[in-house]
Protein backbone atom coordinates (compact mmCIF):
# COMPACT_ATOMS: atom_id res chain seq x y z
CA UNK A 1 0.00 0.00 0.00
CA UNK A 2 2.59 2.41 1.22
CA UNK A 3 5.24 1.73 -1.45
CA UNK A 4 2.61 3.23 -4.28
CA UNK A 5 3.50 6.41 -3.09
CA UNK A 6 6.62 6.69 -5.59
CA UNK A 7 6.32 8.11 -9.48
CA UNK A 8 3.80 10.44 -7.54
CA UNK A 9 3.84 14.03 -7.57
CA UNK A 10 4.53 16.32 -4.59
CA UNK A 11 0.72 17.19 -3.95
CA UNK A 12 -0.08 13.58 -4.99
CA UNK A 13 2.47 12.57 -2.22
CA UNK A 14 1.02 14.81 0.40
CA UNK A 15 -2.42 13.76 0.05
CA UNK A 16 -1.34 10.09 -0.26
CA UNK A 17 0.34 10.35 3.18
CA UNK A 18 -2.77 12.47 5.05
CA UNK A 19 -4.84 9.34 4.00
CA UNK A 20 -1.90 6.73 5.49
CA UNK A 21 -1.88 9.60 8.83
CA UNK A 22 -5.41 9.16 9.02
CA UNK A 23 -6.14 5.60 8.08
CA UNK A 24 -3.02 4.47 11.20
CA UNK A 25 -3.90 7.51 13.42
CA UNK A 26 -0.38 8.53 14.39
CA UNK A 27 2.89 6.19 13.30
CA UNK A 28 3.98 4.75 17.21
CA UNK A 29 2.38 3.18 19.95
CA UNK A 30 3.66 1.97 23.09
CA UNK A 31 3.77 -1.82 23.80
CA UNK A 32 4.52 -4.19 26.57
CA UNK A 33 7.82 -6.39 26.27
CA UNK A 34 7.01 -8.08 29.37
CA UNK A 35 4.86 -11.72 29.82
CA UNK A 36 1.61 -11.35 30.73
CA UNK A 37 0.24 -14.87 31.14
CA UNK A 38 -2.55 -14.15 33.79
CA UNK A 39 -3.93 -11.20 35.54
CA UNK A 40 -1.57 -12.62 38.53
CA UNK A 41 1.53 -11.46 36.22
CA UNK A 42 0.18 -7.51 37.06
CA UNK A 43 1.10 -8.12 41.05
CA UNK A 44 4.51 -8.06 40.19
CA UNK A 45 4.27 -5.08 36.78
CA UNK A 46 2.15 -3.10 38.79
CA UNK A 47 1.59 -2.97 43.00
CA UNK A 48 2.24 -4.93 44.82
CA UNK A 49 5.58 -6.20 43.23
CA UNK A 50 6.58 -2.78 41.84
CA UNK A 51 6.99 -1.24 45.37
CA UNK A 52 10.44 -3.30 45.11
CA UNK A 53 11.75 -1.66 42.22
CA UNK A 54 10.47 1.49 43.46
CA UNK A 55 12.09 1.55 46.49
CA UNK A 56 15.32 0.19 45.37
CA UNK A 57 15.33 3.15 42.81
CA UNK A 58 14.81 5.98 46.28
CA UNK A 59 18.08 4.36 47.66
CA UNK A 60 20.29 4.11 44.33
CA UNK A 61 19.09 6.92 41.76
CA UNK A 62 21.28 5.04 39.08
CA UNK A 63 19.23 1.80 39.40
CA UNK A 64 16.40 3.34 37.42
CA UNK A 65 18.41 2.78 34.50
CA UNK A 66 18.20 -0.89 35.59
CA UNK A 67 14.77 -1.36 36.06
CA UNK A 68 12.79 1.11 34.21
CA UNK A 69 12.50 1.70 30.84
CA UNK A 70 14.27 4.88 31.11
CA UNK A 71 17.71 4.30 29.55
CA UNK A 72 16.36 3.21 26.22
CA UNK A 73 13.95 6.34 26.28
CA UNK A 74 14.07 9.91 24.15
CA UNK A 75 12.14 12.83 24.07
CA UNK A 76 12.21 14.53 20.85
CA UNK A 77 11.28 17.76 22.31
CA UNK A 78 9.85 21.26 19.50
CA UNK A 79 8.09 24.28 20.16
CA UNK A 80 7.42 24.13 16.56
CA UNK A 81 9.22 27.47 15.60
CA UNK A 82 11.39 25.96 12.39
CA UNK A 83 9.38 23.24 11.01
CA UNK A 84 10.84 21.37 8.14
CA UNK A 85 11.41 24.16 5.40
CA UNK A 86 7.69 25.31 6.83
CA UNK A 87 9.01 27.29 9.30
CA UNK A 88 6.86 28.73 12.61
CA UNK A 89 3.92 25.93 12.17
CA UNK A 90 3.70 25.82 15.84
CA UNK A 91 3.17 23.13 18.21
CA UNK A 92 0.73 21.04 17.15
CA UNK A 93 1.24 20.84 13.56
CA UNK A 94 5.03 20.12 14.28
CA UNK A 95 3.46 16.67 16.33
CA UNK A 96 3.91 14.78 12.93
CA UNK A 97 6.77 15.70 12.38
CA UNK A 98 8.14 14.60 16.02
CA UNK A 99 6.21 11.36 15.89
CA UNK A 100 8.27 10.73 12.80
CA UNK A 101 11.72 10.97 13.97
CA UNK A 102 10.70 8.86 16.72
CA UNK A 103 9.86 6.28 14.48
CA UNK A 104 13.19 6.54 12.75
CA UNK A 105 14.72 6.77 16.25
CA UNK A 106 13.15 3.31 16.69
CA UNK A 107 13.42 1.39 13.49
CA UNK A 108 16.67 2.54 12.53
CA UNK A 109 18.70 2.78 16.60
CA UNK A 110 16.19 0.61 18.46
CA UNK A 111 15.49 3.32 20.57
CA UNK A 112 12.11 4.14 21.90
CA UNK A 113 11.15 7.86 21.68
CA UNK A 114 8.42 10.47 22.69
CA UNK A 115 7.22 12.96 20.71
CA UNK A 116 6.99 16.13 22.95
CA UNK A 117 5.65 19.56 21.51
CA UNK A 118 5.33 22.04 23.67
CA UNK A 119 2.98 25.45 23.65
CA UNK A 120 6.20 28.07 24.87
CA UNK A 121 8.90 29.49 22.32
CA UNK A 122 9.79 31.45 25.47
CA UNK A 123 13.76 30.39 26.16
CA UNK A 124 13.40 30.29 29.62
CA UNK A 125 10.75 28.80 29.84
CA UNK A 126 11.54 26.10 27.43
CA UNK A 127 14.58 25.85 29.70
CA UNK A 128 12.94 25.02 32.72
CA UNK A 129 10.49 22.60 31.31
CA UNK A 130 12.94 20.22 29.52
CA UNK A 131 14.72 20.24 32.93
CA UNK A 132 12.21 19.11 34.90
CA UNK A 133 11.80 16.41 32.44
CA UNK A 134 14.75 14.44 33.24
CA UNK A 135 13.76 11.69 35.73
CA UNK A 136 11.36 10.55 32.61
CA UNK A 137 14.32 10.17 29.99
CA UNK A 138 17.95 8.69 29.15
CA UNK A 139 18.35 11.89 26.43
CA UNK A 140 16.64 14.37 24.65
CA UNK A 141 16.92 15.11 21.43
CA UNK A 142 15.63 18.83 20.57
CA UNK A 143 14.52 19.18 16.85
CA UNK A 144 12.56 21.95 14.96
CA UNK A 145 13.53 24.97 16.67
CA UNK A 146 14.22 28.10 15.29
CA UNK A 147 17.50 29.79 15.61
CA UNK A 148 19.41 31.03 17.79
CA UNK A 149 17.28 30.19 20.21
CA UNK A 150 18.47 27.04 19.75
CA UNK A 151 22.07 27.54 20.28
CA UNK A 152 21.10 29.05 23.59
CA UNK A 153 18.75 25.99 24.30
CA UNK A 154 21.52 23.14 23.56
CA UNK A 155 24.42 24.96 25.17
CA UNK A 156 22.00 25.92 28.68
CA UNK A 157 20.62 22.23 29.02
CA UNK A 158 23.77 20.80 28.33
CA UNK A 159 25.33 22.29 31.35
CA UNK A 160 22.33 21.24 33.78
CA UNK A 161 21.32 17.98 32.48
CA UNK A 162 22.89 15.19 33.55
CA UNK A 163 21.62 12.56 30.20
CA UNK A 164 22.51 13.61 26.81
CA UNK A 165 21.01 16.25 25.06
CA UNK A 166 21.01 16.82 21.56
CA UNK A 167 20.18 19.41 19.14
CA UNK A 168 19.26 17.43 15.28
CA UNK A 169 19.75 20.44 13.48
CA UNK A 170 22.78 21.40 14.57
CA UNK A 171 24.98 18.44 15.69
CA UNK A 172 22.89 15.57 13.58
CA UNK A 173 23.40 17.36 10.35
CA UNK A 174 27.29 18.13 11.14
CA UNK A 175 28.04 14.90 12.30
CA UNK A 176 26.70 13.42 8.52
CA UNK A 177 28.21 16.45 6.90
CA UNK A 178 31.74 15.97 8.49
CA UNK A 179 31.55 12.26 7.21
CA UNK A 180 30.78 12.91 3.82
CA UNK A 181 33.49 15.94 3.11
CA UNK A 182 35.83 13.55 4.95
CA UNK A 183 35.64 10.92 2.03
CA UNK A 184 35.35 13.20 -0.41
CA UNK A 185 38.37 15.11 0.75
CA UNK A 186 39.92 11.59 1.00
CA UNK A 187 38.56 10.99 -3.13
CA UNK A 188 40.20 14.25 -4.09
CA UNK A 189 43.54 13.34 -2.42
CA UNK A 190 43.54 16.83 -0.83
CA UNK A 191 43.83 17.21 2.83
CA UNK A 192 41.02 18.31 4.90
CA UNK A 193 43.29 19.69 7.55
CA UNK A 194 44.47 22.36 5.19
CA UNK A 195 41.90 22.90 2.77
CA UNK A 196 39.87 26.24 1.92
CA UNK A 197 36.85 25.54 2.92
CA UNK A 198 33.91 27.84 2.57
CA UNK A 199 30.24 28.10 4.71
CA UNK A 200 27.77 29.51 3.00
CA UNK A 201 25.01 30.30 6.22
CA UNK A 202 26.10 30.06 9.72
CA UNK A 203 22.69 29.00 11.38
CA UNK A 204 21.79 26.18 13.28
CA UNK A 205 23.54 23.21 10.67
CA UNK A 206 26.84 25.21 10.13
CA UNK A 207 27.81 26.78 12.91
CA UNK A 208 28.01 22.85 14.13
CA UNK A 209 29.83 22.09 11.05
CA UNK A 210 32.25 24.77 11.69
CA UNK A 211 32.43 23.06 15.35
CA UNK A 212 33.01 19.77 14.12
CA UNK A 213 35.61 20.92 11.67
CA UNK A 214 37.71 22.80 14.16
CA UNK A 215 37.18 20.06 16.52
CA UNK A 216 38.50 17.58 13.66
CA UNK A 217 41.80 19.54 13.53
CA UNK A 218 40.77 21.69 10.14
CA UNK A 219 42.56 24.82 10.50
CA UNK A 220 39.79 27.19 11.10
CA UNK A 221 42.20 30.08 9.81
CA UNK A 222 41.41 28.69 6.05
CA UNK A 223 37.36 28.35 6.73
CA UNK A 224 35.43 30.87 5.23
CA UNK A 225 31.94 32.15 6.12
CA UNK A 226 29.58 33.60 4.26
CA UNK A 227 26.13 35.01 5.77
CA UNK A 228 23.09 36.67 3.87
CA UNK A 229 23.57 39.68 0.94
CA UNK A 230 23.48 42.02 3.56
CA UNK A 231 25.80 40.77 6.06
CA UNK A 232 28.41 39.18 3.30
CA UNK A 233 31.62 37.71 4.67
CA UNK A 234 32.33 37.60 8.17
CA UNK A 235 35.46 38.90 9.17
CA UNK A 236 37.59 40.60 11.85
CA UNK A 237 36.63 43.93 10.36
CA UNK A 238 33.35 43.76 9.71
CA UNK A 239 31.21 47.20 10.18
CA UNK A 240 28.12 44.87 12.36
CA UNK A 241 30.80 42.79 14.18
CA UNK A 242 30.17 44.76 17.86
CA UNK A 243 26.39 44.22 17.17
CA UNK A 244 27.12 40.72 16.16
CA UNK A 245 28.20 40.37 20.05
CA UNK A 246 24.71 40.34 21.70
CA UNK A 247 22.71 39.67 18.24
CA UNK A 248 24.32 36.70 16.79
CA UNK A 249 27.37 35.64 19.21
CA UNK A 250 27.87 32.19 16.74
CA UNK A 251 28.71 34.93 13.88
CA UNK A 252 30.34 37.00 16.58
CA UNK A 253 33.47 34.20 17.41
CA UNK A 254 32.93 33.19 13.42
CA UNK A 255 34.42 36.21 12.82
CA UNK A 256 37.35 35.92 14.77
CA UNK A 257 38.21 32.74 14.64
CA UNK A 258 37.61 32.07 10.70
CA UNK A 259 39.27 33.94 7.52
CA UNK A 260 42.97 34.80 8.51
CA UNK A 261 43.08 36.54 4.96
CA UNK A 262 40.49 39.02 6.05
CA UNK A 263 38.73 38.30 3.26
CA UNK A 264 36.00 40.58 2.10
CA UNK A 265 32.59 40.66 0.21
CA UNK A 266 30.27 37.79 -0.94
CA UNK A 267 30.09 34.23 -1.73
CA UNK A 268 31.85 34.82 -5.40
CA UNK A 269 35.31 36.51 -3.24
CA UNK A 270 34.84 33.85 -0.97
CA UNK A 271 34.97 31.06 -3.82
CA UNK A 272 37.25 32.03 -5.21
CA UNK A 273 40.45 29.28 -4.60
CA UNK A 274 38.37 27.15 -1.94
CA UNK A 275 38.71 23.62 -1.99
CA UNK A 276 34.87 22.71 -0.92
CA UNK A 277 32.07 24.90 0.10
CA UNK A 278 29.45 23.45 2.46
CA UNK A 279 25.82 25.40 1.82
CA UNK A 280 23.25 25.43 4.53
CA UNK A 281 21.71 28.90 3.90
CA UNK A 282 18.05 28.99 1.57
CA UNK A 283 16.35 27.29 -1.08
CA UNK A 284 18.05 27.85 -4.49
CA UNK A 285 18.64 27.62 -7.15
CA UNK A 286 20.80 30.92 -8.09
CA UNK A 287 22.07 30.83 -4.52
CA UNK A 288 25.64 29.69 -5.82
CA UNK A 289 26.40 30.38 -9.08
CA UNK A 290 27.69 27.92 -12.20
CA UNK A 291 30.52 30.53 -12.38
CA UNK A 292 31.89 30.93 -9.19
CA UNK A 293 32.04 27.24 -9.42
CA UNK A 294 34.64 27.08 -11.96
CA UNK A 295 36.60 29.89 -9.66
CA UNK A 296 37.09 27.30 -6.85
CA UNK A 297 40.44 25.26 -6.93
CA UNK A 298 41.10 22.01 -8.71
CA UNK A 299 38.75 19.27 -8.25
CA UNK A 300 35.98 21.73 -6.13
CA UNK A 301 33.74 19.63 -3.72
CA UNK A 302 30.00 21.35 -3.32
CA UNK A 303 27.83 20.31 -0.60
CA UNK A 304 24.50 22.25 -1.27
CA UNK A 305 21.86 21.04 1.54
CA UNK A 306 18.89 23.23 1.31
CA UNK A 307 15.50 21.80 1.09
CA UNK A 308 13.54 21.49 -0.92
CA UNK A 309 15.61 23.00 -3.57
CA UNK A 310 19.71 23.32 -3.09
CA UNK A 311 21.76 26.47 -3.64
CA UNK A 312 22.88 25.28 -6.88
CA UNK A 313 21.37 22.22 -8.64
CA UNK A 314 23.80 19.06 -8.86
CA UNK A 315 23.76 19.29 -12.95
CA UNK A 316 24.76 23.18 -12.73
CA UNK A 317 27.59 22.49 -10.37
CA UNK A 318 29.24 19.37 -12.28
CA UNK A 319 29.01 21.09 -15.41
CA UNK A 320 31.05 23.92 -13.65
CA UNK A 321 33.39 21.68 -12.69
CA UNK A 322 32.54 20.53 -9.22
CA UNK A 323 34.26 16.67 -8.66
CA UNK A 324 31.55 15.97 -5.63
CA UNK A 325 28.56 16.98 -5.00
CA UNK A 326 26.17 16.21 -2.10
CA UNK A 327 23.08 17.69 -1.20
CA UNK A 328 20.10 16.75 1.30
CA UNK A 329 17.46 15.21 -1.46
CA UNK A 330 16.88 11.50 -1.64
CA UNK A 331 16.64 11.73 -6.03
CA UNK A 332 20.18 12.49 -5.73
CA UNK A 333 23.28 10.85 -5.04
CA UNK A 334 24.83 11.27 -1.71
CA UNK A 335 22.42 12.87 0.53
CA UNK A 336 23.30 13.80 3.85
CA UNK A 337 20.73 12.67 5.50
CA UNK A 338 20.65 13.19 9.27
CA UNK A 339 18.82 10.15 9.83
CA UNK A 340 22.11 8.23 8.93
CA UNK A 341 23.20 10.01 12.54
CA UNK A 342 21.16 10.57 15.41
CA UNK A 343 19.84 6.68 15.82
CA UNK A 344 23.11 5.47 16.43
CA UNK A 345 24.71 7.92 17.90
CA UNK A 346 21.85 7.79 21.18
CA UNK A 347 21.83 3.87 20.36
CA UNK A 348 26.02 4.37 21.89
CA UNK A 349 25.44 6.95 24.31
CA UNK A 350 22.49 4.99 25.78
CA UNK A 351 23.79 1.28 25.68
CA UNK A 352 26.58 2.53 28.47
CA UNK A 353 24.44 5.03 30.22
CA UNK A 354 26.20 8.21 29.10
CA UNK A 355 26.07 11.32 30.63
CA UNK A 356 26.46 13.99 27.69
CA UNK A 357 26.50 13.28 23.75
CA UNK A 358 30.15 15.27 23.35
CA UNK A 359 31.67 16.74 20.27
CA UNK A 360 34.41 14.09 20.22
CA UNK A 361 31.77 10.78 20.35
CA UNK A 362 30.07 12.54 17.70
CA UNK A 363 33.00 13.21 15.38
CA UNK A 364 34.07 9.45 16.26
CA UNK A 365 30.71 8.63 15.02
CA UNK A 366 31.93 10.72 11.74
CA UNK A 367 34.64 8.69 11.27
CA UNK A 368 33.15 5.19 12.15
CA UNK A 369 30.87 6.34 9.47
CA UNK A 370 33.18 7.53 6.80
CA UNK A 371 35.61 4.19 7.45
CA UNK A 372 32.72 2.43 6.81
CA UNK A 373 31.54 3.95 3.12
CA UNK A 374 35.70 3.27 2.53
CA UNK A 375 35.64 -0.53 3.08
CA UNK A 376 32.53 -1.11 1.42
CA UNK A 377 32.94 0.82 -1.86
CA UNK A 378 33.93 4.74 -2.18
CA UNK A 379 33.10 6.66 -5.12
CA UNK A 380 32.13 10.16 -6.02
CA UNK A 381 28.29 9.27 -6.20
CA UNK A 382 28.52 7.17 -2.71
CA UNK A 383 30.72 9.26 -0.10
CA UNK A 384 27.80 7.92 2.18
CA UNK A 385 25.99 5.19 2.76
CA UNK A 386 21.81 4.48 2.38
CA UNK A 387 19.92 4.25 4.98
CA UNK A 388 19.24 0.65 4.42
CA UNK A 389 23.05 -0.43 5.42
CA UNK A 390 22.31 -1.21 9.06
CA UNK A 391 25.60 -2.49 9.35
CA UNK A 392 26.91 1.51 9.37
CA UNK A 393 24.83 1.79 12.27
CA UNK A 394 26.19 -1.13 13.87
CA UNK A 395 29.26 0.57 13.80
CA UNK A 396 28.62 3.97 14.48
CA UNK A 397 26.96 3.42 17.75
CA UNK A 398 29.83 1.11 18.66
CA UNK A 399 32.14 3.92 18.13
CA UNK A 400 30.23 6.56 20.64
CA UNK A 401 29.26 3.76 23.00
CA UNK A 402 33.13 2.97 23.37
CA UNK A 403 34.54 6.80 23.15
CA UNK A 404 32.25 7.83 26.35
CA UNK A 405 33.96 4.94 28.25
CA UNK A 406 36.99 6.30 26.89
CA UNK A 407 36.05 9.82 27.91
CA UNK A 408 34.86 8.42 31.69
CA UNK A 409 31.39 9.47 30.66
CA UNK A 410 29.44 6.20 30.94
CA UNK A 411 27.63 4.58 33.97
CA UNK A 412 28.17 1.20 32.64
CA UNK A 413 31.43 0.14 31.47
CA UNK A 414 31.13 -2.97 28.99
CA UNK A 415 33.90 -4.37 26.69
CA UNK A 416 33.65 -3.81 23.20
CA UNK A 417 32.47 -7.20 22.17
CA UNK A 418 29.60 -7.26 24.46
CA UNK A 419 28.57 -3.54 23.59
CA UNK A 420 28.63 -4.85 19.96
CA UNK A 421 26.63 -7.61 20.68
CA UNK A 422 24.54 -5.61 22.49
CA UNK A 423 24.11 -3.01 19.82
CA UNK A 424 24.13 -5.18 17.18
CA UNK A 425 20.74 -7.49 18.38
CA UNK A 426 18.83 -4.25 19.32
CA UNK A 427 19.22 -2.62 16.33
CA UNK A 428 18.53 -5.89 14.20
CA UNK A 429 15.15 -6.74 16.52
CA UNK A 430 14.20 -3.14 15.71
CA UNK A 431 14.15 -3.92 11.91
CA UNK A 432 12.30 -7.07 12.29
CA UNK A 433 9.66 -5.63 14.45
CA UNK A 434 7.19 -4.33 11.78
CA UNK A 435 7.33 -7.50 10.67
CA UNK A 436 6.83 -9.25 13.97
CA UNK A 437 3.54 -7.01 14.78
CA UNK A 438 2.42 -8.11 11.27
CA UNK A 439 2.45 -4.56 9.87
CA UNK A 440 4.17 -5.12 6.23
P1 LIG B 1 18.99 28.38 9.82
O1 LIG B 1 17.82 29.23 9.52
O2 LIG B 1 19.34 28.11 11.23
O3 LIG B 1 20.29 29.01 9.09
C1 LIG B 1 20.32 29.49 7.78
C2 LIG B 1 21.38 30.58 7.74
O4 LIG B 1 21.59 30.93 6.38
C3 LIG B 1 20.95 31.84 8.49
O5 LIG B 1 21.99 32.26 9.33
C4 LIG B 1 20.68 32.83 7.36
O6 LIG B 1 20.94 34.18 7.74
C5 LIG B 1 21.64 32.36 6.28
N1 LIG B 1 21.24 32.77 4.92
C6 LIG B 1 20.01 33.02 4.42
N2 LIG B 1 20.08 33.40 3.14
C7 LIG B 1 21.39 33.38 2.80
C8 LIG B 1 22.10 33.66 1.60
N3 LIG B 1 21.47 34.04 0.49
N4 LIG B 1 23.44 33.54 1.63
C9 LIG B 1 24.10 33.16 2.73
N5 LIG B 1 23.48 32.88 3.91
C10 LIG B 1 22.15 32.98 3.93
O7 LIG B 1 18.73 27.04 9.02
P2 LIG B 1 19.54 25.65 9.13
O8 LIG B 1 18.84 24.74 10.05
O9 LIG B 1 20.97 25.92 9.34
O10 LIG B 1 19.26 25.08 7.65
C11 LIG B 1 19.69 25.79 6.50
C12 LIG B 1 19.26 25.03 5.26
O11 LIG B 1 19.92 23.78 5.22
C13 LIG B 1 17.77 24.73 5.20
O12 LIG B 1 17.33 24.83 3.88
C14 LIG B 1 17.68 23.30 5.66
O13 LIG B 1 16.57 22.63 5.12
C15 LIG B 1 18.97 22.74 5.12
N6 LIG B 1 19.45 21.60 5.93
C16 LIG B 1 19.68 20.43 5.29
C17 LIG B 1 20.12 19.34 6.02
C18 LIG B 1 20.38 18.04 5.32
O14 LIG B 1 20.39 18.01 4.15
N7 LIG B 1 20.63 16.99 6.03
C19 LIG B 1 20.29 19.44 7.39
C20 LIG B 1 20.06 20.67 8.02
C21 LIG B 1 19.65 21.75 7.27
Amino acid sequence: MIGCRFGLSKEEIFEEAIRLHRLFKGKIEVVPKVPIRSMKDFSIWYTPGVAGPARKIADDLDEVFELTSRWNTVAVISDGTRVLGLGDIGPYAAYPVMEGKALLFKYLGGVDAIPIVLATKDLEELIRVIKVLEPSFGGINLEDIESPKCFFLLERLRKIMDIPVWHDDQQGTALVVLAALINAFKLVGKDIKSSRIVLVGLGAANYSVLRYLEAYGVNTGNIVVVERPDIGILHRGHPLLERFRNTHPHWYEAALKTNSENITGGIREALKDADAVIAASRPGPGIIKPEWIKEMNDYPIVFALANPVPEILPEEALKAGAKIVATGRSDYPNQVNNSLGFPAVFRGALQVRAKKITDEMCIAAAEALAKYVEETGLSENRILPKMTEVEAYVREAIAVAEMAINQGIARRKISREIIEEEIREIIERAHKLPEMLGLR
